[in-house]
């Protein structure tokens, strides 16, 4: 056991707790992934960069992270997905798996340590979902296989739902099969031409709810540190694996659940039901990965956050600042250690630190970080050692933060190409307002072929090297 200042909010006791890995020097973390229907909408990509920034800052903090996230590649979305577009299921999931680790690498996100797919543990499903039927906690009817939520004393604790509530279920589909409406599905009976596999209840596919018990028990064992996922996860998804998990042990299945807000669009979830989304891939051609990771870290992880292309404008503006804040010393190298770091920077380290350690404020740290890059560009009378230790100080909290991994090749960028490529741009316009097209075009089939695009828009032409 070890103990060290990191605070978390847990959903389950509802509070904030010290916390005390299982193991010292390590973490185990497990944040539920894409169900891969379709490509993910900027409210998933919200969850998915913090808690990429939460393995992040615990790593920073000197704990080795073992981090999994799941792709759900077997549902019934996946399924009506296959019949719309006229292909295979698994030719859906693996079109919006490619998709998926595409956009997220763009994002900036670290690949996981484990990226299970849920098809790749039917076996060890079957065998959980059969172990959960000898021990009386599951039934079947038909085919189909249900968790009885009755059998589970503690079910509702993590959500806080009542049993009434669960009695009536209310928001729960009637299904004369069940025992009780609140009952769960932790097998389904195929429809011909459905994706199956055997069982012992006859052909058919895993519940999405088992799929992480299992891989989160196999690739990090029967209890784990950190579970996460937004905050509609919590229920049923959530209260539903840790039924499984306790019907089968005693110990905790996870020590600390955590859950973020939501992306809202117009006041409610971003969602592809309500058709109020956005995907990642369109928000792209607007906002690149750190101005859209500004957008989100400058915001508690727990307060919902309303999509506002305006507040994403002003977090280009900032992102803009901190590398014109880093322009005179561009050619520092940043992997040099800290010796340059004055008091007054180690000063802003502490409040890092302080505000990471407080439940992961990241809209704290983050202003941190806007107070270093103003100092940096605004204060000209600090010596040269001293900003340059500022500047250390911001790229190295940056980067815990998921900025700068390319920072000295954006510089070199910023510092040279872009008022190049300006001169190349006006000259351009010029021709064009002459009307020599045959000129203007060939600077945009020359630069074409060294890998810098030209796009042309209402406000103006801008570059970008080709992906
Ligand atoms: P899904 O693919 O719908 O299972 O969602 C993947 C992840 O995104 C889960 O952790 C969800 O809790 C999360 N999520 C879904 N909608 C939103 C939203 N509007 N804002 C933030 N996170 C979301
Ligand atoms: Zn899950």
């Amino acid at each position: 056991m070890e103990r060290n200042l990191i605070q978390i909010y847990n959903s389950l006791t509802r509070k904030k707790e010290e916390f005390i890995s299982l193991e010292a020097g390590s973490v185990k973390m497990y944040a539920c992934g894409p169900t891969v229907y379709n490509y993910f909408h900027i409210g998933n990509a919200r969850t998915f960069l913090f808690f990429d920034v939460v393995r992040k800052y615990l790593e920073y903090r000197g704990y080795d992270v073992t981090y999994v996230q799941n792709i759900t590649d077997i549902d019934d979305k996946i399924i009506n997905q296959s019949i719309q577009e006229g292909i295979p299921a698994t030719d859906v999931a693996a079109k919006y798996i490619e998709a998926f680790l595409k956009d997220t690498a763009k994002l900036g996100l670290t690949p996981p340590t484990h990226q299970p797919l849920a098809t790749k543990y039917i076996g060890q499903m079957i065998k959980l979902i059969r172990e959960l039927e000898i021990a009386g906690f599951a039934y079947e009817v038909n085919g189909d296989v249900y968790f009885s939520v009755n059998k589970s004393s503690e079910y509702g604790r993590l959500s806080g739902r009542k049993t009434e509530e669960q009695k009536v279920g209310a928001r729960v589909d009637k299904n004369t099969d069940k025992q009780n409406p609140a009952d769960f599905t932790l097998w389904k009976r195929s429809k011909p031409g459905e994706p199956k596999w055997k069982s012992p209840w006859g052909e058919g596919r895993p519940g999405w709810h088992t799929e992480c018990v299992v891989m989160s028990r196999d690739l990090l064992g029967a209890t784990f540190d950190i579970h996460g996922g937004a905050i509609d996860l919590l229920f049923p998804h959530h209260e539903n694996e840790l039924a499984q998990a306790n019907a089968l042990q005693t110990k905790p299945m996870v020590n600390y659940w955590m859950h973020g807000g939501f992306l809202n669009m117009r006041g409610e979830k971003m969602s592809k039901s309500l058709d109020n989304f956005l995907l990642t891939r369109d928000v792209f051609e607007k906002f690149d990965a750190e101005t859209i990771r500004t957008f989100f870290l400058s915001k508690h992880y727990r307060s919902p956050i309303e999509y506002s292309p305006e507040l994403l404008e002003e977090a280009k503006v900032a992102v803009n600042n901190f590398y014109d804040a880093l322009q005179d010393i561009r050619y520092l190298d940043f992997a040099q250690s800290e010796t340059v770091v004055t008091d007054s920077a180690d000063e802003y380290k502490r409040k890092f630190q302080e505000m990471m350690d407080d439940d992961f404020n990241t809209a704290k740290a983050m202003s941190v970080l806007f107070d270093l890059s103003r100092k940096i560009k605004n204060q000209r009378d600090f010596s040269v050692e001293e900003r340059q230790g500022f500047a250390l100080i911001l790229v190295k909290f940056g980067k815990v933060l998921g900025f700068f991994s390319d920072i000295q090749a954006r510089l070199a960028v910023t510092g040279l190409t872009d008022p190049l490529m300006k001169i190349l741009i006006d000259l351009r316009a010029a021709l064009k307002a002459e009307k020599n097209f045959v000129m203007a075009d060939m600077i945009r089939e020359k630069l074409s072929k060294t890998g810098i695009e030209l796009r042309d828009k209402k406000e103006g032409t801008t570059w970008s090297f080709r992906e």
